[in-house]
């Protein structure tokens, strides 16, 4: 197997036989682990009964970290990073690290594993492929309303935190009444608990039961506007070409399927 200075390694989103059999035995073959909370880790480790020494590594000291890192990989050590859960760099630190070790041109690599993201869409049937993750939701109501109405048109998957998740969803249904919304909580755990309905039933849904626990979200896009969004480039070339729009209207239903009415309507701007 190729060698690398260091490796990114996921580890458990809460049930410990997520762990990889490769990710195993990076952790016990490396000569240091940089972890976001050493107590954490360290049960993780003594579970699999894994010797490594562990370094700390959070969003507070990552730029100090970087000397120690890099002077260890220089005397030829090898290291793996991890965070509390999941994949390192999703919503967790090692952007900086990794960025300067590349510059320095250290091997790197990452191994696959468990992320809340991944666990969550692969059980959420979608139109398409096409998703926005915004990651941690903004905490001000005006930043919250913006990033919601600007993915209006797209999938947008967010992390939110289980003190936030109704007044989030309330924010929403304020936005888009008719909105859908897919809610991943304790994925992987013994309460795991899949909801997708509109966003009022899983406002009430939450407000009569526990609100607690972990939970990864997503809005569905606006199926109606999306339609219309989508083609409003295409609108804008055939009108730029001289078409009019009873011919635009024509066209673009032909081709795309949506009512004729309502393509005529966005052309001529009522
Ligand atoms: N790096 C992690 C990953 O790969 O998913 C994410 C770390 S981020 C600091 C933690 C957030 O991820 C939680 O607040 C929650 O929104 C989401 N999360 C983590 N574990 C989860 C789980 N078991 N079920 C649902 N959401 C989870």
């Amino acid at each position: 197997m190729k060698e690398y200075d260091f490796y990114i390694v996921p580890t458990p989103i809460g049930n410990l036989g997520d762990i990889t059999l490769r990710a195993l035995d990076v952790l016990k073959s490396v000569d240091l682990i940089a972890c976001e909370d050493s107590r954490v880790t360290q049960k993780l480790l003594n579970h699999f009964d894994i010797k490594t020494k562990c370094v700390s590594y959070h969003k507070y000291n990552e730029k100090e970290r970087l000397s120690q890192i890099i002077s260890v990989l220089q005397s030829g050590k090898k290291m793996a990073l991890v965070s509390d859960a999941g994949t390192p760099l999703i919503c967790d630190p090692g952007s900086i690290v990794v960025k300067e070790l590349r510059q320095r041109g250290f091997s790197i690599t990452s191994l696959p594993g468990a992320c809340a993201v991944t666990t969550f869409l692969s059980q959420i049937s979608r139109e398409d492929e096409t998703f926005s993750f915004v990651g941690f939701l903004p905490k001000t109501q005006k930043q919250l309303e913006d990033i919601i109405l600007r993915h209006k048109y797209n999938d947008m998957v967010f992390y939110e935190s289980p003190n936030r998740i109704i007044q989030t969803l309330k924010i929403v249904k304020n936005l888009r009444n008719n909105a859908v919304i897919a809610i991943g909580r304790e994925l992987t755990k013994m309460f795991e608990e899949i909801l997708v309905d509109k966003v009022e039933n899983v406002i009430n849904y939450l407000e009569n039961n526990i609100s607690k626990g972990e939970f990864v979200g997503m809005i569905f896009k606006d199926k109606a506007q999306a339609d219309i969004y989508d083609i409003e480039d295409k609108i804008k070339v055939l009108q730029n070409k001289g078409f009019s729009a009873k011919d635009i209207a024509v066209i673009l239903s032909e081709l795309y399927g949506v009512n004729k009415n309502k393509i005529y309507k966005v052309t001529v701007g009522k």
